[in-house]
């Protein structure tokens, strides 16, 4: 778009494909900077990432939701199970989804939601192989290979570990290491039935079976240990963890394919920042609010980031307009996804109490009202992206 503003994104995450899509739709000329190789991005292992009405309403705002999801699992009927294969809990979480929030929870790929933003963005605006090194916020610009690169807005979408963080924010706050470690793949699908569900062993094991469809399961694991801990074959390490469990979870990691595993310990930020954003430049992301993903939001919040972001931002912004639409977004963003990751962090410390276990333990498999997993969910789930702001006169 020549003669457009021009946004720089720093990352090509979910978060960063996302904001670039919403920001070239407000008619930003956009670029993403992504560190890795274009190479190592196809070569990545897959996983599954669920997508709640909340994150498909901001895909809807950036206008791609049905092609992006296209094909992906309606998550339905599931729930928890022991070791032994014992249902403790039932219930129809999709429907409860459907019915409350008026969208279904969706169960696809990274590889696919990731292809499907950089897809709608366009041939070559992502450059990938490019590590930015500093970004400054007043400029504003991105430094990468010793090479200023000046824009009018700056967005940092670097991720949990983000290095950038501290271009924008005062204080940095700590990444901290939330005790468990998870396991994730992308497996063929078992023969028999495959109802979604999750199993609770001791020390904090989980192990997460979803259908993703005819052919394919995303399956997920955790267990309490030691940070940074790495095996040689992370199937070994899975295979030692939970192969004494019920069908099909021994034949699943008994046929898993070399390469397929991806091991991440569980972080999060020590408290989300109350302002994302310094003159041009605005957090986005992992960046501004890595969390747990105990309930499958950190992702989710990335899209809504995006939304709000592209609904404030209209290209033809001055720079006052610029910060000050940046203001507003922090205003909009930090309490919100404050908010859906003390939920989450606290939902984790419960996953993996062995107090939680016990109780699970003790239930008569039985099935929980659907209605009320909803009620629960309603303070996460039930969003919506803010209208479209025109630029004010003179902005
Ligand atoms: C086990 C697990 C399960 C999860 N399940 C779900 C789920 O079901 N639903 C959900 O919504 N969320 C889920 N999440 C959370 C979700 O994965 C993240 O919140 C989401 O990927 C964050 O996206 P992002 O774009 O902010 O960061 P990232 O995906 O981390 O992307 C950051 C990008 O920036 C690049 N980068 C980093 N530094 C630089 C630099 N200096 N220069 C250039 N590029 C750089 C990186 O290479 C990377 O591509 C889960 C997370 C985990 C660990």
């Amino acid at each position: 778009v020549s003669g457009a503003r021009r946004a720089l994104v720093v990352g090509g995450g979910i978060g960063g494909l996302a904001a670039a899509l919403g920001l070239q739709r407000r008619g930003w000329d956009v670029r993403v900077l992504e560190r890795r190789t274009a190479g190592a991005v196809a070569a990545q292992p897959g996983s599954g990432i669920s997508v709640w009405p909340n994150g498909a309403r901001a895909l809807a705002a950036l206008g791609v939701r049905e092609q992006v999801l296209a094909g992906a699992a309606l998550a339905g009927r599931g729930g928890v199970r022991t070791p032994s294969g014992r249902w403790v809990a039932r219930t129809d979480i999709g429907g409860a989804v459907r019915d409350r929030f008026g969208l279904p929870l969706l169960i696809t790929t990274r590889e696919r939601l990731a292809a499907g933003l950089a897809g709608a963005l366009g041939a070559g605006r992502v450059e990938y192989g490019v590590t930015v090194d500093a970004v400054d916020a007043e400029a504003p610009a991105a430094l990468a290979g010793g090479l200023a690169r000046e824009a009018d807005l700056v967005v940092i979408a670097d991720g949990a570990r983000s290095r950038l963080r501290g271009a924008v924010l005062p204080a940095v706050p700590e990444l901290r290491y939330a005790g468990y470690t998870s396991w994730r793949f992308i497996a063929p699908r078992p023969a028999g039935p495959a109802e979604p569900a999750e199993t609770w062993g001791r020390g904090g094991q989980r192990f997460a079976i979803l259908p993703l469809d005819e052919e394919r399961v995303y399956c997920y694991a955790t267990a309490a240990c030691a940070a940074g801990g790495h095996a040689a074959d992370e199937r070994q390490e899975l295979r030692r963890r939970f192969s004494a469990w019920h069908p099909p979870i021994p034949e699943l990691l008994g046929a898993l394919a070399p390469g397929t595993v991806i091991r991440t310990d569980i972080t999060c930020l020590a408290g989300v920042p109350a302002a994302w954003h310094r003159h041009q430049a605005a957090l986005l992301g992992d960046a501004a609010h890595a969390m747990t993903p105990d309930l499958g939001q950190g992702g989710c919040q990335a899209l809504e980031d995006a939304a709000t972001l592209a609904a404030l931002l209209p290209a033809g912004l001055t720079r006052d307009g610029v910060r000050r639409a940046l203001a507003e977004y922090s205003g909009h963003r930090a309490d919100r996804a404050a908010a859906v990751a003390r939920r989450s962090a606290r939902a984790g410390r419960l996953y993996q109490s062995p107090a939680w276990l016990r109780a699970l333990a003790a239930r008569a498999s039985g099935a929980v009202p659907a209605r009320a997993v909803a009620r629960a969910l309603a303070p996460v789930v039930d969003w919506e992206p803010p209208p479209d702001t025109a630029p004010p006169p003179g902005a």
